[in-house]
């Protein structure tokens, strides 16, 4: 491609829209353009990037016995009421795009394609002789996310391969989950990325493995915990380790102390000179149902360790059936604003004992009239520990479980990970923590689509059966840009080979020099017919602006046809490194082409 004929616009300034060096850049470089919040047009650059890595994709999903197909993005709201997903896609969480059609039938852009591909195998497998069978798309998604941001990293429509596999029983699906795994690693090292595989968390589907791919750079909004001797990372979110050690209690006795101004751990340790470790704290979080149900939840937990909301939120929707419901739509602390609407008088905010009482709880229709009482293993075994007194400016301390106060009866694990703490599967390893991009997760669904769309097959005994399911989702777009996240520096962007919309730019210093015109020309078609893809900048430009536009846009290679020519020679740099080097004309096909199959096997 020439320059020249390009729709090919850089922008000296860095756009005010972008946050992250790989937004900045991609907008400079002229890939994307934004048309509106979280939606991109990617213009002809991105395109050969996002088709690079659609490729890499493909191959190695057909490798691993997928097959591609195309499912409709326009989707029935039939399909979603019958998983039970419509009103809270649509509604509840708001994420899934809807629309009516002029017949006034309900309709929705798909966000992803369980409900379609599950319909598809309940209609077409019915025997255990088409088993196992693995389906995926390369295709546009549509999310109505919260807060779209940083480019294509979180878009509202954004490109995503999705696979699912259909497998007679679990260890059926656990092969493939397995070879998606291994396809996955090879998806990634062959884009060039420097990502970890991490376990995830699978939400309240439970017990099943789920893991994510994350590629390693500081904008990414995922934490990662890791040990050194690499057997073990997962997602914050996910993450276990041994808590501290608790040192013994300085309290002997039971009794409550005047403690002005102590409403948090901090201040109250100092007061009382004491450990966080010997306190016991009281969260308050306010969750809400699908139903509609909004309950309290009062969890204590050892004064040193946080509230991990994912795991807590997984322990709500295991008690939903409690509540008539079936998932827990949001979660949040429940601080001095939100208890306008239920508190029945006002709470001693900071001073909360373990045993609060009902009573503040003003009772309503669509409000649990007791508080749902958890407490976290770390607080369990504490002994003498000192909490909330229930009153502002209070606090008691040398309480034990048993007297003081009753030990709520759910115990449960809801405390987050850190860096620093002790790993299980070996206490002299420590967690270190890392940011993440998700790239990718592959999860083992097991049968709550099959149930819910009752797809089912026949097996060889001739039982009716649900099927297995697994599903498997790469984010092509944002996996591009966090390409560019990992590698750029301040003259713009560093393309792994691999994924570089063009693998070589040769650059004509001077366009008016018939002989570096005719040199350039001549490379320029050499290198094309030899299969290497070659920009070639004839622009009327001056030189400083042409490497200046070669170096933002990141292509690997740079041929320049200037002063060597006479010797017989171009000039040819390496982006990623800067290296210059002379190089014969008659070599130069050669040499490239070995660079670009060095590159790849890297
Ligand atoms: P996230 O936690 O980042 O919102 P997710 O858990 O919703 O991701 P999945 O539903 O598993 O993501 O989608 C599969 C992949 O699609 C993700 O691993 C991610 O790479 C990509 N992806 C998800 N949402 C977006 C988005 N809004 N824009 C771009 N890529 C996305
Ligand atoms: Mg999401």
């Amino acid at each position: 491609m020439r320059l020249s004929q390009m729709l090919f616009v850089t922008l000296r300034e860095v756009p005010a829209e972008a946050e992250i060096p790989s937004h900045k850049l991609l907008l400079r470089a002229g890939y994307i353009r934004r048309i509106a919040s979280g939606v991109y047009a990617y213009l002809p650059l991105m395109w050969r990037v996002l088709q690079k890595v659609s490729q890499i994709v493909r191959q190695e999903m057909n490798a691993a016995g997928a097959q591609e197909c195309l499912l409709p993005q326009l989707q029935p709201a039939e399909l979603w009421q019958e998983s039970g997903r419509w009103d809270t896609y649509t509604k509840a969480e708001g994420i899934m795009f809807a629309l009516k059609d002029r017949q006034e039938r309900e309709m929705g852009l798909g966000p992803t394609h369980e409900e379609v591909i599950t319909t598809i195998a309940r209609d077409m497998v019915r025997s255990y002789r088409q088993l196992p069978i693995n389906l995926y798309q390369i295709q546009t998604k549509f999310r109505d996310e919260i807060r779209p941001r940083f480019g294509l990293m979180r878009g509202r429509e954004f490109i995503m391969k999705d696979a699912y596999s259909f497998d007679m029983d679990e260890a059926g699906m656990k092969q493939n989950y397995e070879k998606m795994n291994r396809a996955y690693h090879n998806i990634f090292r062959r884009s060039g990325l420097a990502f970890r595989a991490v376990e995830a968390d699978s939400g309240a589907i439970g017990g099943s493995g789920s893991q994510e791919f994350m590629v390693l750079a500081d904008a990414g909004e995922d934490e990662v915990l890791y040990t050194e001797d690499g057997q073990y990372s997962a997602n914050v979110e996910k993450a276990i380790s041994l808590a501290p050690d608790a040192t013994p209690s300085p309290f002997t006795t039971y009794e409550k102390r005047e403690t002005p101004g102590t409403d948090t751990i901090d201040k109250m340790c100092q007061f009382l000179q004491c450990s966080p470790t010997h306190v016991v704290k009281n969260v308050l979080y306010q969750a809400v149902y699908d139903n509609g149900m909004a309950v309290l939840v009062l969890i204590c937990i050892r004064g040193d360790q946080e509230v991990n909301e994912v795991k807590l939120q997984n322990e709500l929707v295991k008690l939903a059936g409690q509540y008539q419901g079936k998932t827990v739509l949001s979660l949040k602390v429940a601080d001095a604003e939100s208890q306008k609407q239920w508190a029945a008088k006002p709470l001693p905010l900071g001073y909360i004992a373990p045993d609060l009482s009902d009573k503040y709880i003003q009772a309503g229709k669509n409000l649990a009239a007791k508080f749902l009482r958890l407490v976290d293993k770390t607080a369990v075994d504490l002994q003498n520990f000192a909490t909330g007194a229930d009153e502002a400016g209070y606090h008691v301390v040398g309480a034990n479980w048993g007297q003081a106060f009753k030990l709520p009866s759910l115990v449960v694990d809801v405390r987050k990970a850190r860096p620093g703490d002790r790993a299980i599967h070996n206490p002299t390893q420590t967690l270190q923590s890392a940011r993440g991009i998700e790239v990718g997760h592959i999860f083992q669904l097991g049968t709550k689509y099959s149930r819910a769309l009752n797809a089912t097959y026949t097996s060889e005994q001739g039982e009716e059966l649900p099927l297995v399911m697994g599903c498997y989702g790469i984010g092509v777009s944002r996996l591009a840009q966090s390409a560019v996240e990992q590698s750029y520096d301040k003259d713009g962007i560093i393309w792994p080979v691999a994924i570089a919309p063009y693998q070589v730019i040769v650059v004509i210093p001077n366009i008016t020099d018939a002989a570096q015109v005719k040199a350039a020309e001549q490379i320029y078609t050499d290198l094309n017919q030899a299969g290497i893809e070659t920009l070639l900048d004839d622009r009327d430009e001056r030189p400083g602006v042409k490497f200046k536009d070669a170096d933002l846009i990141g292509i690997p290679f740079r041929v320049v046809t200037g002063r060597s020519l006479q010797a017989g020679k171009v000039e040819v740099v390496r982006r990623a490194t800067r290296e210059a080097q002379e190089i014969p004309l008659t070599e130069l096909t050669a040499i490239l082409q070995q660079w670009i199959i060095d590159a790849a096997t890297l």
